[in-house]
Protein backbone atom coordinates (compact mmCIF):
# COMPACT_ATOMS: atom_id res chain seq x y z
CA UNK A 1 0.00 0.00 0.00
CA UNK A 2 2.08 3.21 -1.21
CA UNK A 3 1.37 6.44 0.87
CA UNK A 4 -0.52 7.76 -0.84
CA UNK A 5 -3.26 5.68 -1.20
CA UNK A 6 -6.47 5.75 0.22
CA UNK A 7 -7.58 2.19 0.43
CA UNK A 8 -9.59 2.06 3.69
CA UNK A 9 -9.47 -0.94 6.13
CA UNK A 10 -11.67 -3.64 5.23
CA UNK A 11 -12.95 -3.57 8.57
CA UNK A 12 -12.30 -0.08 9.68
CA UNK A 13 -12.68 1.12 13.87
CA UNK A 14 -15.03 4.30 13.57
CA UNK A 15 -14.42 6.51 17.02
CA UNK A 16 -17.62 8.25 17.62
CA UNK A 17 -16.61 11.49 19.57
CA UNK A 18 -18.99 13.48 22.13
CA UNK A 19 -18.81 16.05 23.83
CA UNK A 20 -21.29 16.31 27.06
CA UNK A 21 -22.39 19.05 28.90
CA UNK A 22 -25.61 18.96 30.74
CA UNK A 23 -26.59 16.12 28.96
CA UNK A 24 -28.23 13.47 30.85
CA UNK A 25 -31.57 13.02 29.37
CA UNK A 26 -29.98 12.63 26.14
CA UNK A 27 -27.51 10.25 26.37
CA UNK A 28 -29.63 7.27 26.76
CA UNK A 29 -31.29 8.00 23.37
CA UNK A 30 -28.25 8.92 21.75
CA UNK A 31 -26.57 5.71 22.74
CA UNK A 32 -29.45 3.01 21.32
CA UNK A 33 -29.55 5.45 17.91
CA UNK A 34 -25.96 5.07 18.05
CA UNK A 35 -25.64 1.46 18.53
CA UNK A 36 -28.90 0.88 15.50
CA UNK A 37 -26.66 2.85 13.02
CA UNK A 38 -23.77 0.48 14.20
CA UNK A 39 -25.85 -1.90 13.94
CA UNK A 40 -27.03 -1.58 10.56
CA UNK A 41 -23.46 -1.04 9.29
CA UNK A 42 -21.56 -4.21 8.15
CA UNK A 43 -17.73 -4.32 8.42
CA UNK A 44 -17.03 -1.76 11.20
CA UNK A 45 -16.55 -1.37 14.61
CA UNK A 46 -17.38 1.01 16.62
CA UNK A 47 -16.30 2.57 20.29
CA UNK A 48 -18.11 5.59 21.49
CA UNK A 49 -15.94 8.40 23.35
CA UNK A 50 -18.13 10.29 25.84
CA UNK A 51 -16.57 13.41 26.76
CA UNK A 52 -18.17 14.96 29.99
CA UNK A 53 -17.11 18.46 30.30
CA UNK A 54 -18.03 19.24 33.75
CA UNK A 55 -21.05 18.61 33.67
CA UNK A 56 -23.42 19.20 37.21
CA UNK A 57 -25.89 17.18 36.18
CA UNK A 58 -26.55 13.46 36.56
CA UNK A 59 -24.70 13.43 32.74
CA UNK A 60 -21.31 11.69 34.50
CA UNK A 61 -23.67 8.65 36.22
CA UNK A 62 -25.62 7.83 32.68
CA UNK A 63 -22.91 7.77 31.62
CA UNK A 64 -20.87 5.06 34.04
CA UNK A 65 -23.77 2.88 33.47
CA UNK A 66 -23.41 2.76 29.90
CA UNK A 67 -19.75 1.91 30.32
CA UNK A 68 -20.55 -0.77 32.76
CA UNK A 69 -22.98 -2.25 30.18
CA UNK A 70 -21.09 -1.81 27.22
CA UNK A 71 -16.78 -2.12 26.37
CA UNK A 72 -16.86 0.05 24.10
CA UNK A 73 -18.50 3.28 25.84
CA UNK A 74 -15.67 5.08 27.12
CA UNK A 75 -15.44 7.98 28.90
CA UNK A 76 -12.99 10.95 29.19
CA UNK A 77 -14.02 12.80 32.67
CA UNK A 78 -12.99 16.37 32.01
CA UNK A 79 -11.33 18.17 35.71
CA UNK A 80 -13.70 21.40 35.26
CA UNK A 81 -15.69 22.69 32.08
CA UNK A 82 -13.24 23.55 29.14
CA UNK A 83 -16.34 24.32 26.50
CA UNK A 84 -17.25 22.27 23.52
CA UNK A 85 -14.14 22.64 21.48
CA UNK A 86 -10.92 21.12 23.78
CA UNK A 87 -13.84 18.35 24.72
CA UNK A 88 -13.70 17.81 20.99
CA UNK A 89 -10.27 17.73 21.25
CA UNK A 90 -9.50 15.38 23.86
CA UNK A 91 -11.80 12.85 22.33
CA UNK A 92 -10.17 12.61 19.26
CA UNK A 93 -7.28 12.50 21.27
CA UNK A 94 -7.67 9.58 23.01
CA UNK A 95 -9.98 8.26 20.09
CA UNK A 96 -8.00 4.98 18.68
CA UNK A 97 -9.94 4.40 15.06
CA UNK A 98 -8.91 4.56 11.33
CA UNK A 99 -11.98 7.48 11.14
CA UNK A 100 -13.22 9.20 13.69
CA UNK A 101 -17.03 11.48 14.03
CA UNK A 102 -17.53 14.13 15.75
CA UNK A 103 -21.15 14.57 17.01
CA UNK A 104 -23.22 16.40 19.27
CA UNK A 105 -24.75 14.94 22.19
CA UNK A 106 -28.27 16.37 22.14
CA UNK A 107 -29.42 14.74 18.97
CA UNK A 108 -29.72 17.74 16.80
CA UNK A 109 -27.58 16.04 14.42
CA UNK A 110 -28.88 12.72 13.54
CA UNK A 111 -27.16 9.58 14.04
CA UNK A 112 -28.09 8.44 10.95
CA UNK A 113 -26.02 10.63 8.45
CA UNK A 114 -23.04 8.43 10.03
CA UNK A 115 -23.85 6.21 7.17
CA UNK A 116 -23.34 8.82 4.67
CA UNK A 117 -20.11 10.26 6.07
CA UNK A 118 -18.78 6.78 6.54
CA UNK A 119 -19.50 5.68 3.02
CA UNK A 120 -17.60 8.93 1.34
CA UNK A 121 -14.84 8.26 3.66
CA UNK A 122 -14.81 4.93 2.24
CA UNK A 123 -15.03 6.70 -1.37
CA UNK A 124 -11.56 8.52 -0.49
CA UNK A 125 -12.28 11.82 1.60
CA UNK A 126 -10.48 12.50 4.13
CA UNK A 127 -12.70 15.37 6.01
CA UNK A 128 -16.59 14.85 5.31
CA UNK A 129 -18.54 17.48 6.45
CA UNK A 130 -22.00 17.49 7.35
CA UNK A 131 -23.61 20.75 6.15
CA UNK A 132 -27.08 21.81 8.06
CA UNK A 133 -29.58 21.88 5.11
CA UNK A 134 -32.11 23.73 7.14
CA UNK A 135 -31.89 25.07 10.57
CA UNK A 136 -33.58 24.24 13.70
CA UNK A 137 -36.58 26.69 15.14
CA UNK A 138 -34.09 28.39 16.73
CA UNK A 139 -34.52 31.93 18.75
CA UNK A 140 -34.16 34.89 16.21
CA UNK A 141 -31.41 36.18 18.07
CA UNK A 142 -29.42 32.79 18.29
CA UNK A 143 -30.61 32.10 14.77
CA UNK A 144 -29.41 35.91 13.64
CA UNK A 145 -26.19 35.39 15.67
CA UNK A 146 -25.01 32.12 14.45
CA UNK A 147 -25.90 33.01 10.91
CA UNK A 148 -23.70 36.42 11.47
CA UNK A 149 -21.07 34.47 13.05
CA UNK A 150 -21.02 31.57 9.71
CA UNK A 151 -21.03 34.37 7.62
CA UNK A 152 -18.40 36.41 8.74
CA UNK A 153 -15.70 33.62 9.96
CA UNK A 154 -16.71 32.22 6.42
CA UNK A 155 -15.88 36.11 4.37
CA UNK A 156 -13.00 36.82 7.04
CA UNK A 157 -10.97 33.97 6.83
CA UNK A 158 -8.23 33.07 4.65
CA UNK A 159 -9.28 29.21 5.01
CA UNK A 160 -11.68 27.30 2.82
CA UNK A 161 -15.14 26.34 4.78
CA UNK A 162 -18.62 26.04 3.79
CA UNK A 163 -21.46 27.84 5.11
CA UNK A 164 -24.09 25.61 7.37
CA UNK A 165 -20.75 22.93 7.43
CA UNK A 166 -20.90 22.26 11.60
CA UNK A 167 -18.74 19.88 13.99
CA UNK A 168 -20.79 17.42 12.77
CA UNK A 169 -18.04 15.66 10.52
CA UNK A 170 -15.77 12.67 10.02
CA UNK A 171 -12.13 12.79 10.04
CA UNK A 172 -9.48 10.04 8.43
CA UNK A 173 -6.81 9.03 10.98
CA UNK A 174 -4.64 11.17 9.17
CA UNK A 175 -6.34 14.26 9.44
CA UNK A 176 -6.72 13.61 13.61
CA UNK A 177 -3.18 13.18 13.79
CA UNK A 178 -2.44 16.49 11.96
CA UNK A 179 -4.96 18.27 14.10
CA UNK A 180 -3.26 17.08 17.24
CA UNK A 181 -0.14 19.14 16.17
CA UNK A 182 -2.08 22.01 16.89
CA UNK A 183 -1.59 23.42 20.12
CA UNK A 184 -3.51 26.45 19.83
CA UNK A 185 -5.35 27.25 23.00
CA UNK A 186 -7.87 29.33 21.95
CA UNK A 187 -9.71 27.52 19.55
CA UNK A 188 -12.38 27.03 17.11
CA UNK A 189 -12.38 22.89 16.37
CA UNK A 190 -14.19 23.39 13.00
CA UNK A 191 -11.75 26.44 11.91
CA UNK A 192 -8.64 23.54 12.28
CA UNK A 193 -9.64 21.15 11.00
CA UNK A 194 -10.42 23.54 7.93
CA UNK A 195 -7.06 25.46 7.91
CA UNK A 196 -5.68 21.64 7.46
CA UNK A 197 -7.02 21.05 4.28
CA UNK A 198 -7.26 17.28 3.26
CA UNK A 199 -9.26 15.66 0.94
CA UNK A 200 -13.03 16.59 1.72
CA UNK A 201 -16.50 15.98 0.66
CA UNK A 202 -19.85 17.55 2.39
CA UNK A 203 -22.79 15.61 3.16
CA UNK A 204 -26.10 17.39 3.81
CA UNK A 205 -28.41 17.05 6.68
CA UNK A 206 -31.30 18.42 8.07
CA UNK A 207 -30.78 19.83 11.96
CA UNK A 208 -33.45 18.58 14.34
CA UNK A 209 -34.83 19.92 17.32
CA UNK A 210 -32.59 19.60 20.67
CA UNK A 211 -33.91 16.31 21.87
CA UNK A 212 -33.73 17.57 25.32
CA UNK A 213 -32.98 20.48 27.86
CA UNK A 214 -31.91 24.37 26.74
CA UNK A 215 -28.74 24.70 24.29
CA UNK A 216 -25.71 25.50 26.42
CA UNK A 217 -24.30 27.93 24.10
CA UNK A 218 -25.04 31.18 25.45
CA UNK A 219 -25.38 34.03 22.91
CA UNK A 220 -22.33 35.59 24.59
CA UNK A 221 -20.22 32.12 24.20
CA UNK A 222 -21.20 32.52 20.71
CA UNK A 223 -19.99 36.18 20.15
CA UNK A 224 -16.67 35.00 22.09
CA UNK A 225 -16.26 32.15 19.79
CA UNK A 226 -16.78 34.36 16.47
CA UNK A 227 -14.32 37.01 18.40
CA UNK A 228 -11.55 33.87 18.51
CA UNK A 229 -12.86 32.24 15.03
CA UNK A 230 -11.85 35.87 13.64
CA UNK A 231 -8.51 36.74 15.45
CA UNK A 232 -7.72 32.84 14.58
CA UNK A 233 -7.93 32.74 11.20
CA UNK A 234 -7.34 36.11 9.97
CA UNK A 235 -5.64 38.96 10.04
CA UNK A 236 -7.95 41.24 7.83
CA UNK A 237 -9.00 43.32 11.04
CA UNK A 238 -5.28 44.33 11.05
CA UNK A 239 -5.38 45.46 7.70
CA UNK A 240 -8.31 47.31 7.48
CA UNK A 241 -7.05 49.22 10.19
CA UNK A 242 -4.10 49.78 8.14
CA UNK A 243 -6.18 51.40 5.31
CA UNK A 244 -8.66 53.17 7.46
CA UNK A 245 -5.29 55.00 9.26
CA UNK A 246 -3.53 56.10 6.30
CA UNK A 247 -7.32 57.22 4.49
CA UNK A 248 -7.93 58.80 7.62
CA UNK A 249 -5.08 60.65 7.40
CA UNK A 250 -4.93 61.63 4.23
CA UNK A 251 -7.97 62.78 4.47
CA UNK A 252 -7.49 64.68 7.91
CA UNK A 253 -4.54 66.83 5.83
CA UNK A 254 -6.77 67.69 2.53
CA UNK A 255 -9.16 68.81 5.17
CA UNK A 256 -6.92 71.06 7.09
CA UNK A 257 -5.45 72.48 4.01
CA UNK A 258 -9.27 73.36 2.74
CA UNK A 259 -9.66 75.00 6.52
CA UNK A 260 -6.73 77.14 6.46
CA UNK A 261 -8.01 78.31 2.65
CA UNK A 262 -11.31 78.76 2.94
CA UNK A 263 -10.49 80.91 5.91
CA UNK A 264 -7.71 83.16 4.53
CA UNK A 265 -9.56 83.80 1.03
CA UNK A 266 -13.06 83.55 2.26
CA UNK A 267 -13.89 85.10 5.30
CA UNK A 268 -12.72 85.14 8.81
CA UNK A 269 -16.63 84.26 9.79
CA UNK A 270 -15.83 80.94 9.08
CA UNK A 271 -13.97 80.51 11.82
CA UNK A 272 -16.20 79.03 13.83
CA UNK A 273 -17.17 76.14 11.22
CA UNK A 274 -13.77 75.32 10.66
CA UNK A 275 -12.95 75.35 14.45
CA UNK A 276 -16.31 72.96 14.90
CA UNK A 277 -14.71 70.48 12.35
CA UNK A 278 -11.49 70.62 13.78
CA UNK A 279 -12.91 69.74 17.03
CA UNK A 280 -15.22 66.27 14.77
CA UNK A 281 -11.81 65.23 13.33
CA UNK A 282 -10.41 65.19 16.32
CA UNK A 283 -13.12 62.61 17.92
CA UNK A 284 -12.90 61.12 14.97
CA UNK A 285 -9.39 59.93 15.01
CA UNK A 286 -9.15 59.64 18.62
CA UNK A 287 -11.86 57.20 18.17
CA UNK A 288 -10.18 55.16 15.27
CA UNK A 289 -6.97 55.17 17.40
CA UNK A 290 -8.74 53.90 20.57
CA UNK A 291 -10.08 50.72 17.42
CA UNK A 292 -6.98 50.27 16.72
CA UNK A 293 -5.67 49.76 20.51
CA UNK A 294 -8.19 47.17 21.08
CA UNK A 295 -7.47 45.22 17.80
CA UNK A 296 -4.06 45.09 18.75
CA UNK A 297 -4.80 44.32 22.10
CA UNK A 298 -6.95 41.08 21.34
CA UNK A 299 -4.13 40.00 18.97
CA UNK A 300 -1.58 40.50 22.14
CA UNK A 301 -3.83 39.27 24.80
CA UNK A 302 -4.11 36.01 22.02
CA UNK A 303 -0.29 35.87 22.40
CA UNK A 304 -0.32 36.19 26.17
CA UNK A 305 -2.75 33.24 26.78
CA UNK A 306 -0.28 30.99 23.68
CA UNK A 307 3.00 31.73 25.51
CA UNK A 308 1.87 30.98 29.16
CA UNK A 309 2.02 27.14 27.88
CA UNK A 310 -0.48 25.63 29.77
CA UNK A 311 -1.93 22.34 28.53
CA UNK A 312 -4.79 22.78 26.73
CA UNK A 313 -7.20 20.58 28.93
CA UNK A 314 -6.83 18.94 32.08
CA UNK A 315 -8.18 15.06 32.51
CA UNK A 316 -9.93 13.68 36.11
CA UNK A 317 -10.07 10.21 34.95
CA UNK A 318 -11.60 8.20 32.40
CA UNK A 319 -13.36 4.75 31.84
CA UNK A 320 -12.74 1.86 29.46
CA UNK A 321 -9.82 3.43 28.39
CA UNK A 322 -6.77 1.34 29.37
CA UNK A 323 -4.22 4.28 28.33
CA UNK A 324 -2.46 6.52 29.92
CA UNK A 325 -4.50 10.23 29.18
CA UNK A 326 -2.25 11.17 26.52
CA UNK A 327 -0.18 14.60 27.38
CA UNK A 328 -2.63 17.21 25.57
CA UNK A 329 -0.10 19.43 23.37
CA UNK A 330 1.20 22.36 25.76
N1 LIG B 1 -20.92 21.27 24.97
C1 LIG B 1 -19.75 20.96 25.72
N2 LIG B 1 -19.23 21.94 26.53
C2 LIG B 1 -19.78 23.18 26.64
C3 LIG B 1 -20.94 23.47 25.88
C4 LIG B 1 -21.48 22.49 25.05
O1 LIG B 1 -19.23 19.87 25.62
O2 LIG B 1 -19.26 23.99 27.39
C5 LIG B 1 -21.51 20.23 24.10
C6 LIG B 1 -22.99 19.94 24.33
O3 LIG B 1 -23.18 18.98 25.33
C7 LIG B 1 -23.42 19.42 22.96
C8 LIG B 1 -22.56 20.23 22.00
O4 LIG B 1 -21.44 20.68 22.77
O5 LIG B 1 -23.13 18.05 22.80
C9 LIG B 1 -23.31 21.40 21.38
O6 LIG B 1 -23.85 22.21 22.40
P1 LIG B 1 -25.23 23.00 22.23
O7 LIG B 1 -26.30 22.07 21.79
O8 LIG B 1 -25.45 23.74 23.48
O9 LIG B 1 -24.84 24.01 21.08
P2 LIG B 1 -25.62 24.38 19.72
O10 LIG B 1 -26.31 23.14 19.24
O11 LIG B 1 -26.54 25.45 20.08
O12 LIG B 1 -24.50 24.79 18.82
MG1 LIG C 1 -27.29 21.78 20.09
Amino acid sequence: MSVLSTDRAPTPLISVVVPVYNEGNNLEALHARLESVAASMENAAWEYLFVNDGSTDHSLLTLQSLARKHQNVKVIDMSRNFGKELALTAGVAYSKGHAIVCIDADLQHPPEVITQLVAAWRKGAEVVVAVRRSTEQKAILRRLSSRVFNSISTRLSETKSVAGGTDFRLLDRRVRDALLLLGERRRLFRGLVDWLGFERAYIEFDAAERWQGRPTYSFSKLWDLAIDGILAHSSLPLRILLYLGVLITFASGISLVWMQVSYDLVSPRFLYTPLARAVVFNTLLNGIVLTALGILGLYVSRIHTEVLGRPLYTVRATLNLEQQPPTPPA
